[in-house]
């Protein structure tokens, strides 16, 4: 019966293969204060080196982001009528809907700001392109920080007044105002903005491909497709980039919360269409090259 010992001597070896020695998730929604130990375990759990935290100014001030190598604070905006469009929190001081650029000027001078996302733009049915948009892309590329803009994939019904997802109503919210063909201004007007488009704007697939062709300095995320469509779908958004060449400029990020960055971590290790060393970009190289994290 020597087998027998081997058999479970050897399965949690086999357990501990599937999973990744290191993530970077690129795409984390600030959690509220309570639930900051069952994430932060959650995170450690699943070899979690850096998040890149997405909150308003509230949010960010309100974590404890001592640990500085590991949370990287990024503001997200615009706010409809002053508010989070995900999750109604108050965004700015003043109630704007945009913020002052002089308040990102200062936050990021002091540190507390690194990156610019979620750009929840469309959430009002604002284009990529909006003029509105521009002063905040030029800024960007002054600063040399990322930025992440939400496009694609939403709540079904998001825009009808009876929703629940997200608590925050969002009357506004435009599929056209999606489309990553709307960031070509933008990119070539823009040449050093380092972009990157979050849930790789699902559905829009020939889009997105024609856009990382075009543009190489482009980047997209994963975020929430392994949580709100069928696996299949999701599977085959992501096989169809990776075949078209972009391995090494799509990034893990979970969209925040302890299930969906498990389901998202085992969803990339399962895919059996990925090497190891696709799996090692997406789950970590590519965001430590584009968000220029230490290794
Ligand atoms: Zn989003």
């Amino acid at each position: 019966m020597k087998w027998l010992g081997l058999v479970f001597l050897l399965l949690p070896l086999a357990g501990r293969a599937a999973e990744p020695e290191r993530v970077i998730d690129v795409h984390w929604h600030a959690p509220r204060i309570a639930d900051l130990p069952a994430w932060t375990d959650a995170m450690n759990a699943a070899n979690v080196s850096q998040v890149i935290v997405i909150g308003t100014p509230g949010q960010i001030d309100a974590l404890n982001l001592s640990e500085g190598a590991r949370w990287i604070p990024s503001l997200t905006f615009p706010c409809e009528d002053g508010l989070a469009v995900t999750n109604g929190q108050r965004c700015f001081e003043d109630g704007s809907t945009f913020p002052p650029l002089a308040l990102i000027r200062s936050l990021v001078a002091a540190g507390k700001l690194k990156a610019l996302g979620e750009i929840n733009a469309q959430y009002m049915g604002v284009a990529p392109d909006d003029e509105r948009m521009e002063p905040y892309y030029a800024l960007a590329e002054e600063l040399d920080i990322p930025m992440g803009i939400h496009l694609g994939i939403a709540a079904p019904g998001v825009a009808y007044a009876d929703s629940k997802f997200p608590p925050h109503k969002s009357p506004h919210y435009s599929g056209a105002a999606g489309n990553p063909l709307a960031l070509e201004t933008v990119l070539v007007r823009h040449p050093k903005l380092r972009l990157y488009v979050m849930h790789a704007a699902w559905p829009f697939l020939a889009e997105m491909q024609y856009m990382l062709y075009l543009h190489p300095q482009l980047y997209a995320d994963l975020s929430a497709l392994q949580w709100t469509i069928p696996r299949a779908a999701y599977y085959s958004h992501l096989r169809a980039l990776v075949a078209a060449g972009f391995g090494k400029r799509l990034m893990f990020g979970s969209d925040g919360g302890v299930t969906r960055l498990k389901e998202g971590v085992d969803a990339v290790m399962a895919a059996d269409f990925l090497t190891a060393e696709q799996k090692r970009d997406i789950l970590h190289d590519n965001a430590a090259r584009f968000f220029r994290l230490a290794k």
